[in-house]
């Protein structure tokens, strides 16, 4: 018998990370997910919370809560599962760390980064960008309002076959308009959150008493 590695009929894991603040999770987050695993046939997709992102300011829920939103949004979407590996890590939580972290566990899969349309401009000051490139393919899932090109001259530095692929790669979804930040002021008005979140989010952030108060 061959090892593994030598097999011609196996097949590399499809694995989708989508990074994310997750303060709450809501909606949008499950469809792009899904929208993804969808369009490039990925076995799973991780759902990994930021410990600390580097863009943002404003204090955070903590991160076991956010975790277990992540989890419990999870639970009712198949193919979709929450991972701590950021939060384990602790610290300032870089995505090229984590992909180098996943690749390293699993050399089998093929790694897919999906985000956003609105984090594409963002992407220039991300740490060692071209590692990430390197890692894993780009997925950009469309968001109302945003275009999300790549236009190489922002993208120094990565290969213009790989800005090709992510355009490529792009996946389109039904606009699904909803935003943490538009959860977390709902809970503040003490409005209903119906569809946004996935089902027990609402609940266990009215149980934990999240973003009642502060201003993010
Ligand atoms: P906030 O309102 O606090 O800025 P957010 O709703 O953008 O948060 P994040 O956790 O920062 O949520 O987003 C994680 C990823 O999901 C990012 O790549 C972001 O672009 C993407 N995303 C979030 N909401 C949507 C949505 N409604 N449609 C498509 N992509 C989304």
């Amino acid at each position: 018998l061959s090892p593994p590695a030598e097999r011609p009929d196996r097949r590399l894991e499809k694995l989708g990370i989508l990074g994310g603040t997750f303060d709450p999770i809501h909606s949008g987050h499950i469809a792009m997910a899904q929208a993804a695993r969808q369009a490039h046939g990925l076995d799973r997709v991780l759902l990994v919370p930021a410990a600390r992102p580097p863009h943002k300011e404003r204090e955070l829920a903590p991160a076991a809560d956010r975790l277990a939103m992540a989890r419990l949004a999870a639970e009712s979407a198949p193919g979709i599962e929450a991972s701590d590996i950021e939060i384990r890590r602790g610290g300032t939580s870089y995505t090229a760390e984590t992909l180098e972290e996943l690749a390293r566990e699993r050399p089998d899969a093929e790694l897919y980064f999906i985000l956003g349309a609105d984090s594409v401009p963002e992407l220039k000051s991300w740490w060692r960008l071209p590692r990430i490139f390197e890692l894993a393919r780009l997925v950009v899932v469309n968001r109302p309002g945003c275009k999300g090109l790549f236009p190489p001259e922002q993208f120094q530095g990565i290969p213009g076959e790989l800005l090709e692929r992510a355009e490529c790669d792009r996946v389109q979804m039904p606009p699904v308009p909803v935003s943490s930040t538009g959860v977390r002021k709902a809970v503040r008005r003490g409005e209903p959150l119906g569809a946004k979140v996935p089902p027990g989010v609402e609940e266990y952030i009215r149980r934990r008493g999240l973003y009642r108060g502060g201003r993010g």
